[in-house]
């Protein structure tokens, strides 16, 4: 199975090439970054801190495409949305991990997995799809007497805020109660805000230091509180999944598929 991978010197694209380098079911078929990044050209067992592998960084997306059965994306919207067309156009699985995507972005994918498959998820790890499944189910037994609120926490380079993984467990807090998440979200409060409205769902977001990733679900009602929570020690654990995503949707049939979908829950 050849497995490229697009973003290759980013903090996610190296913890990717390492991750794949180590599988024994999975061949690098190499890497990419923007043009014009000082990364073009470098060995990419090197670029990682190991021994040389013979492939280096190119910023030829199409030849990646053209040579891989799987590309894992963990770069930056505009990038993964001409990706999900490299995808298309050579038949090759893509794997988005990429956050931060505008409805309109989401759409273009969706186009797209018209035609190849697609796996497309805000948090690769296992932890993070179990607790989306148990918000889902919590919300719904639970009435909108219970205050649903969502903090995140991640390192200071994250650029996209709430954090993909928090807008993710809001969907699934929002399909538990049966609202459409767009109807109900409150992520900026700031100044006099008046009192909470029932059945909002807020979003805290928190930013510093090198977290990789905190995220808790809060449901707050009179004299009782459940918190869901997963922590992140290490961005492997994306990494990992991704790779597992990307060996499973090779060769399917086109779609939008989830981690769920990847795990079989
Ligand atoms: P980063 O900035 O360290 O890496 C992104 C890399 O993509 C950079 O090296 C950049 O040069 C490269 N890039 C940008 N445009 C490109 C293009 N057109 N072609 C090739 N490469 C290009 O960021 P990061 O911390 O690695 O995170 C990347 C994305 O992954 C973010 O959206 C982040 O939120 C997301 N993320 C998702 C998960 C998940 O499980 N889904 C986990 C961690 C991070």
């Amino acid at each position: 199975m050849r497995i490229g991978i697009v973003g290759g010197s980013g903090r996610m694209g190296q913890m990717l090439i390492r991750e794949v380098l180590g599988n024994k079911a999975a061949t690098l078929s190499g890497a990419t970054e923007r043009p014009g990044s000082a990364a073009i050209g470098r060995d990419l067992g090197t670029l990682i801190g190991a021994d040389p592998v013979g492939v280096v960084i190119t910023d030829d997306p199409a030849a990646l495409f053209a040579n891989s059965d799987a590309v894992i994306d963990f770069t930056a919207p505009a990038a993964t949305v001409a990706h999900a067309a490299l995808a298309v156009q050579h038949g090759t699985a893509l794997i988005v991990g990429t956050t931060g995507l505008s409805p309109d972005d989401h759409a273009k994918l969706a186009e797209a997995g018209t035609k190849a498959p697609l796996v497309v998820a805000a948090n690769f790890s296992l932890g993070v799809t179990l607790l989306a499944g148990l918000v889902r189910k919590v919300a719904a037994t639970l009435g909108d007497d219970w205050d649903i609120e969502i903090v995140e926490m991640h390192h200071r380079h994250k650029v996209d805020a709430p954090s993909g993984t928090a807008l993710a467990l809001g969907q699934a807090a929002a399909s538990g109660r049966g609202v459409a998440l767009a109807d109900v979200k409150d992520a900026v409060r700031d100044g006099h805000t008046g009192a909470r409205t029932v059945g909002d769902i807020g979003f805290a977001t928190l930013r510093g230091g090198d977290v990789v990733g905190d995220h808790t679900v809060i449901f707050a009602t009179e004299a009782e509180r459940l918190e869901l929570s997963h922590k992140a020690g290490s961005r492997a654990i994306f990494a990992r999944g991704a790779v597992r995503a990307a060996l499973w949707a090779a060769g399917k049939a086109p779609g939008v598929y989830s981690m769920d979908d990847v795990l079989g829950l």
